[in-house]
């Protein structure tokens, strides 16, 4: 905590989560005089650190404005710089708890004992892809393996790449990723796919995308980068090793709201329900990101809703004047 932070004080807006929907709202509303407090986490072993999930990605080539491509914690480095730049002030801690109950709505984080207070929050703690929790995975997680075609596929031309899981996601990830790779298996634990008909039919019409039903993957081959998957028929017992370049999760997404829970409306899968822009079901909190969004789920996408809180909540503090 810096030494001149003013726990008394009841600040216009605080932000928690630090991707790009946390550091664009950050921007603007540092732009706009609302002095943001920026709760960007802390660094920690599970992937689950400052910066979101852009920290696990390598090159990021459809952020807009990088003809070249830009590395994904380079980018972050970039939004936080700017943030700064424009007075948000950046505590790294977690928000550990929240009452939304009243305003000025109280948060509690894991550098400090008595909770920081604001008349308005935007909430931007994204949400984690699911994975394997197998051998190699976490070690080979952007030398291969990795849970976004749309950000990594590029670099799969002419090569054998694996999908994982058997819905809608792993199914688009297949198509997307068959304009490049040499070949795609799409690997499912089961025999009967999940995703929609019009899905499965695409699919199975694509020459290059191919089937392993009722087998999982055991475990992640190669040193430094991946070479082979070893994959189970659950029905026979047989264990293989394929060679692989690529291997892509796609078995969901999980929105990191546990600590709102009971506290605003979330969906039936646990995202932030917004209206009217980035309004969630509490007036004065706003939610931007993949918090609240299950479908686009893009770096741009979260850095332009990111931008809509922080003039939602400028209007937002406007009205209580
Ligand atoms: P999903 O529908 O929950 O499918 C997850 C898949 O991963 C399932 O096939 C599941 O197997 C499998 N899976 C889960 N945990 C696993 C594990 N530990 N090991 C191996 N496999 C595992 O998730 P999603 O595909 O990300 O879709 C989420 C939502 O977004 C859905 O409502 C979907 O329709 C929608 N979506 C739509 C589109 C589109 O319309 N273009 C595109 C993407 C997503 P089981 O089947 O055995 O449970």
């Amino acid at each position: 905590m810096p030494d001149n932070f003013d726990m008394n004080k009841i600040h216009k807006v605080i932000i928690v989560g630090s991707g790009p929907a946390g550091l664009t709202s950050a921007i603007y509303s540092a732009r706009g005089n609302l002095d943001p407090v920026l709760l960007e986490g802390e660094p920690s072993s599970t992937g689950d650190q400052p910066g979101g999930q852009l920290m696990l990605t390598t090159e990021v080539e459809n952020f807009p404005g990088f003809p070249q491509g830009i590395m994904g914690p380079e980018l972050m480095s970039n939004l936080r710089e700017q943030a700064v730049r424009f007075g948000t002030e950046i505590l790294t801690s977690k928000a550990v708890r929240v009452d939304l109950s009243q305003s000025p709505f109280r948060i509690w984080t894991s550098t400090t004992s008595e909770p920081l207070r604001a008349l308005s929050v935007i909430i931007s703690t994204g949400a984690q892809a699911l994975m394997l929790n197998i051998d190699g995975e976490e070690r080979l997680l952007g030398h291969g393996v990795s849970a976004c075609a749309t950000c990594d596929g590029f670099f799969f031309r002419d090569q054998k790449v694996f999908v994982v899981g058997g819905g809608d996601s792993a199914l688009e990830e297949a198509g997307f990723l068959s304009k490049f790779a040499s070949s795609v298996t799409v690997v499912h634990r089961r025999k009967e796919l999940r995703a929609s008909k019009i899905m499965q039919d695409r699919a199975m019409q694509n020459q290059k995308i191919n089937f392993r039903y009722n087998t999982v993957v055991k475990e992640l081959l190669g040193e430094n980068k991946l070479e082979k998957v070893r994959i189970q028929d659950v029905v026979t017992g047989v264990v293989e090793d394929l060679e692989a370049q690529g291997l892509f999760v796609a078995i969901g997404h999980s929105p990191n709201t546990s600590l709102f829970q009971g506290q605003i409306e979330l969906d039936d899968k646990g995202y932030i329900v917004t209206h009217d822009g980035t309004k969630t079901s509490v007036p004065g909190v706003f939610a931007a990101g993949d918090v609240q969004d299950s479908k686009y789920r893009q770096a741009i996408t979260a850095a332009g809703s990111g931008c809509m809180a922080a003039l939602d909540v400028e209007h937002y503090l406007e009205s209580l004047a």
